[in-house]
């Protein structure tokens, strides 16, 4: 069972999963209470203060699932990463949206349904694009005014209602830098869940115009060659795959 408080995950003595888990005073909600079609999720519950006694407590602590992800890697961050999104939605979702009376889970899927007006929803998920775009052996880099000072990365940006990848694509890289790409090609995709998306990866290749960093979202953008990349994103995500992926063909094996 995973054990959250807020976004964060309870670890005890190394460990973030346990086959029970003793309920303290003021669990939330518990996985195990929603109807069977909500079970192939992992069990997890979420706690309202600090989970156990604290004095007796084995040495514990809360990670978010960034540090989890660094700590046990994608499996693990799979799974943690899936029941946190059901948590965060029916954190979020308690009453219907159409008419303001409360939602109640299906028994026969993974909804809510509305007892008075009969709407039903299901859990979220905003996909976005991630694209790297390379021009002559440079790969195109850009800081982002929300990263950390220093640290470059590949383009990315949320489908919008009505737009195929493609265009979403096309779109995104023009507003944010001012070119256009083609050749672009699938490379893979990741479940995002900071709170609920999914990053389709793609690289492509520099067709016209010269960069042009929108100066709101991209403060600063250029080409980069392999030895010669700024700082760019740690170890497991889609954004450092493609610049790794990019940097391993320059290099020709
Ligand atoms: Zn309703």
């Amino acid at each position: 069972m995973l054990v959250f408080k807020g976004d964060k995950l309870l670890v005890r003595d190394g460990v973030f999963e346990f086959d029970k888990f003793d309920k303290p005073a003021r669990v939330a909600r518990d996985s195990r209470d929603l109807p069977s079609a909500w079970q192939d999720i992992e069990p997890w519950c979420e706690v309202e203060e600090e989970a156990g006694n604290a004095e007796n407590a084995p040495a514990q602590e809360w990670v978010d699932l960034r540090a989890l992800w660094q700590r046990w890697g994608d499996e693990a961050f799979a799974r943690a990463g899936t029941a946190y999104q059901y948590m965060n939605w029916l954190r979020h979702a308690r009453f219907c949206s159409s008419c303001g009376a409360p939602l109640s889970p299906k028994e026969e899927d993974k909804g809510l349904l509305c007892g008075a007006c009969g709407r039903v929803t299901y859990a979220p998920l905003h996909p976005a694009i991630i694209v790297a775009v390379e021009r002559d052996g440079k790969l195109l880099l850009a800081h982002n005014t929300r990263m950390p000072a220093k640290r470059y990365s590949v383009l990315a940006g949320f489908v919008e209602p009505g737009e195929s990848l493609e265009r979403t694509i096309d779109r995104e890289i023009m507003e944010e830098v001012g070119i256009e790409v083609r050749d672009v090609r699938y490379f893979g995709s990741q479940s995002w869940p900071f709170p609920c998306s999914l990053m389709l990866g793609f690289t492509a290749r520099w067709k016209r115009g010269e960069l042009r960093p929108d100066g709101v979202e991209l403060d600063d953008a250029g080409w980069f060659p392999p030895d010669g990349f700024p700082e760019i994103p740690p170890g497991l995500s889609i954004s450092r795959k493609l610049i790794d992926d990019f940097a391993r063909r320059m290099k020709g094996d």
